[in-house]
């Protein structure tokens, strides 16, 4: 590993300043369990890595059932699923929070590290994006806001330009009768890059037999996470039936555009999009209804 600084600012501002010195030869880092592997492996070379787990603004995890969830970037997922009032309004965040890697990298690794890594298989990014995640970013220009849908724009790629960090992600307060899952596939148990993940959230009416509306997204079969829009709107005032989650976990297989490697076909990742596309819908359902 090359020699590289580490700062560690106590303030946004600061932490800005450093970033904006330093131009893409600067780095933040969260948890780590991305970019000190990279570093390692000698996938980046930087000058400075901007430690922003000191900073407040980054830390902050506060959620009120009527302005939603602010989701500090550098909040490790322990104190996401340990919270149990965040737990209890998203179990759809919680699905992913309590299965990147393992314990010891959920008590560092990040849901903003998981973002700003932008792999097409990050887990957390479907629940985010079907969720209403609205990302918050800071950089020298000043403070804009970024939907989540559109933050990742190819295989580690994002919308960050450089000196820009990302500080919170805003996610809307649950309505009523509203559910949300993401479940993925792996060939073993855990500590594995999903072949598939499929995130989902609903709205169903007062007698919780018809959708209101529905989001989909899909990771690993794209060059980014995406939201299959088509497929979830094509539920919208329709009654819950296995025949309309059929048609739509159809137009999200339409969606995913795959490729075969090493993990899994594009034959075996459509059909498994299918399959996580129903099997989260019904969880989502079941959540909606009380469950
Ligand atoms: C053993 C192991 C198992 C893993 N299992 C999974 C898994 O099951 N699912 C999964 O999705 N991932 C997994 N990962 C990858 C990793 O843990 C996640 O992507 C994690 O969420 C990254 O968060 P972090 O806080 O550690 O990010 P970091 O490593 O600190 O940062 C990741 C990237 O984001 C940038 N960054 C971080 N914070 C900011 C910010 N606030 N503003 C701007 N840029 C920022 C960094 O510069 C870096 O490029 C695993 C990693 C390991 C080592």
């Amino acid at each position: 590993m090359e020699y590289i600084d580490y700062e560690a600012p106590k303030t946004l501002s600061e932490a800005l300043n450093l970033m904006a010195s330093k131009g893409d030869r600067a780095r933040a880092i969260a948890g780590g369990t991305d970019i000190l592997v990279q570093l390692r492996g000698g996938r980046r070379s930087i000058d400075v890595l901007v430690d922003v787990k000191e900073i407040p603004e980054l830390n902050e995890l506060s959620y009120s059932p009527q302005n939603g969830l602010v989701l500090g970037a550098a909040v490790p997922c322990y104190r996401i699923y340990q919270d149990q009032a965040v737990a209890s309004a998203y179990p759809g965040l919680i699905d992913a929070a309590s299965l990147i890697g393992g314990i010891q990298i959920q008590g560092r690794a990040s849901i903003g590290g998981n973002l700003c890594n932008s792999a097409p298989s990050g887990d957390s990014i479907p629940p985010v994006i079907v969720l209403g995640g609205i990302c918050n970013i800071a950089g020298p220009n000043g403070t804009r806001q970024v939907p989540a849908e559109d933050f990742c724009t190819g295989p580690g790629r994002n919308v960050l330009q450089d000196g820009e960090i990302l500080v919170s992600v805003a996610i809307p307060a649950p309505v009523a009768h509203s559910g949300a899952n993401y479940l993925r596939f792996i060939p073993r148990n855990e500590m594995d890059i999903a072949v598939v993940g499929v995130g989902t959230s609903v709205v169903l009416d007062d007698s919780g037999q018809n959708f209101v509306s529905a989001r989909i997204a899909l990771a690993s079969v794209a060059p980014t996470p995406v939201l299959a829009k088509d497929a979830g709107d094509s539920l919208a005032g329709k009654p819950v039936s296995e025949a309309n989650i059929q048609e739509a976990s159809e137009k999200a297989m339409a969606d995913a555009k795959p490729i075969s490697d090493m993990r899994g076909t594009i034959r075996q990742r459509t059909h498994l999009v299918g399959v996580f596309t129903r099997r989260t819908l019904n969880n989502a359902i079941e959540r909606a209804r009380g469950g």
